[in-house]
């Protein structure tokens, strides 16, 4: 099934049980407090607090998300992309728990041919809050295993805004991939093996004294109690389809298929290069869905996560041993894959592309510069930590080099030995920047002295003639 039906498919079901089905809002978060919108419940905050009244206590989205805060774990592990699309049902003070859980479920375990997701029961596991007793009979009555309802506690179970506010225990569904990829005993034990797909939030309570997420305290019931869930497209696809990992699903996998082509390496016989595979057709695809909600790269904010994005595809590719421009090759075949979930990524496309053209060319130039540089620095790194014992440093007089020589600003220096597992001696760097502008300083100091500044002492002893207050008309400067 692919992905645009596997969404489809959400949406349908939650139509007919009364949502209002709403469209993905933009990945540019609404809430200042964050730089792209990271949960399907982000667009909905105001219904949820009860500060506005929706247009229908039910609704229902598929919402496009960014977590810059999963970058590490892309590629590595089976599930974490930057971009991501969320499915969620909403109760505003409508359906409670019983419905929530019968919904998710019913949908999970409906065959494919009856319009469902067509999950096998034996494979769904459940966590549950601590005290949810509520929540475990009622997964019981929907004919869960006992044995695969498992207890979590605070941290992993219990959701707040962070502040005081609504809050509530949480149930996640998990999907059993089999004795071939982990541990037996359930999703605490391994969630490699068991994969998160779908948390279902349960906002009864009115918590305050927030200290942190395991010390607060519950003031009340709250009369509105709302249902907030978040389910992964991208996890409950590369499941459905019989994949290993998200990258693997037909929205993704084009562009590893186009990496493999302009390489020349095949994915899947080298674990180091399948992970940059990985990261690449993950980056490429954020950046695409970045840039068609309007953001462009700069150096700070959301246009600085998107320059990175693009920086991390290009060494990517070049640490793969592919050294031409790569945007032109993989951004087509990622909106290509996206566009039948989303038919408006061909209205801006071109502007995109040029946008993300131009910056992989302005990231090039910099790059041919100092690149040499930057390689042996690594090799050489790399090569003194051998044995490992101490941790690989690409000394500090060379990064001030790459800046002051080849103009490779220390972020991405830093980034680029980062991804080839390298340190950067930061400390020296700024200590030799100092230097410099300190030898800088002294240098236009010297100028200026050496400068015939004569004809200026006529001027100059005008100003350093005492003001004469003349009352509220004039102000002016006498000569001694
Ligand atoms: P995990 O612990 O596996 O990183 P999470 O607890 O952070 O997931 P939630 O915040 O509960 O996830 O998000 C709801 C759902 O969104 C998850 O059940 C998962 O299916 C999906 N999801 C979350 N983060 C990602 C991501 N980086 N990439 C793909 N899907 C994600």
């Amino acid at each position: 099934m692919r992905t645009a039906e596997i969404a489809k498919r959400f949406l349908n079901y939650f139509d007919k049980q009364g949502h209002l089905i709403v469209p993905s809002a933009s990945l540019i978060s609404p809430n200042p407090t964050t730089l792209f919108t990271i949960a399907g419940m982000v667009p909905f905050i105001p219904y949820l607090m009860g500060e506005q009244t929706p247009p229908r206590r039910r609704m229902a989205s598929n919402q496009k998300c960014v977590r810059t805060l999963d970058i590490d774990e892309v590629g590595k592990t089976t599930r974490h992309g930057t971009f991501f699309q969320m499915l969620g049902n909403f109760s505003f003070g409508d359906y409670f728990k019983e419905e929530a859980i019968h919904f998710a479920y019913q949908l999970l375990t409906t065959p494919q041919d009856q319009g469902g997701w067509g999950f096998d029961k034996d494979k769904l596991w459940m966590t549950t809050f601590t005290d949810d007793d509520e929540a475990r009979s009622m997964w019981k009555n929907e004919g869960v295993d006992p044995e695969h309802i498992q207890i979590l506690g605070m941290e992993d179970n219990f959701w707040t805004t962070g502040g005081p506010g609504p809050g509530g225990p949480c149930s996640e569904i998990y999907v059993d991939r089999g004795p071939e990829f982990g541990v037996d005993g359930g999703p605490i034990a391994d969630e490699n093996r068991f994969i998160e797909i779908w948390d279902l939030v349960f906002e009864n309570y009115l918590v305050d004294n927030v200290k942190s997420k395991t010390d607060l305290h519950i003031a009340g019931e709250l009369a509105h109690k709302n249902i907030d869930t978040g389910a992964g497209l991208e996890r409950v696809a590369y499941l459905l389809q019989g994949k290993q990992n998200i990258y693997e699903t037909d929205e993704v996998y084009p562009v590893i298929e186009a990496c493999e082509k302009i390489t020349g390496i095949k994915y899947g016989t080298n674990n180091e290069a399948d992970v940059k595979f990985r990261v690449v057709a993950d980056h490429v695809r954020s950046a695409l869905m970045i840039m068609s909600d309007g953001v462009r790269p700069s150096n700070a904010g959301r246009g600085y996560v998107l320059r990175r994005l693009i920086r991390r595809t290009v060494e990517a590719m070049r640490v793969l041993g592919y050294e031409d421009a790569v945007m032109p090759q993989l951004l087509p075949v990622s909106e290509a894959a996206m566009e039948p979930n989303y038919p408006e990524l061909a209205e801006t496309f071109k502007d995109v592309s040029e946008a993300a053209y131009g910056e992989e060319d302005a990231f090039r130039r910099t790059l041919s510069n100092g690149i040499e540089i930057f390689d042996m620095a690594v090799k050489k790194a790399k090569d003194q930590n051998a044995d490992e014992t101490k941790p690989a440093v690409v000394t500090g007089d060379t990064a001030f080099q790459l800046h002051d020589t080849y103009g490779f600003p220390i972020e991405l220096t830093l980034e680029m030995a980062a991804e080839q597992g390298v340190k950067v001696d930061e400390a020296k760097f700024r200590e030799l920047m100092n230097e410099q502008k300190s030898r800088a300083r002294q240098d236009a100091l010297k100028k200026r002295h050496n400068v015939d500044l004569s004809e200026y002492d006529d001027f100059k002893k005008t100003l350093e003639a005492p003001i004469v207050f003349e009352g509220y008309t004039e102000v002016s400067t006498r000569s001694r």
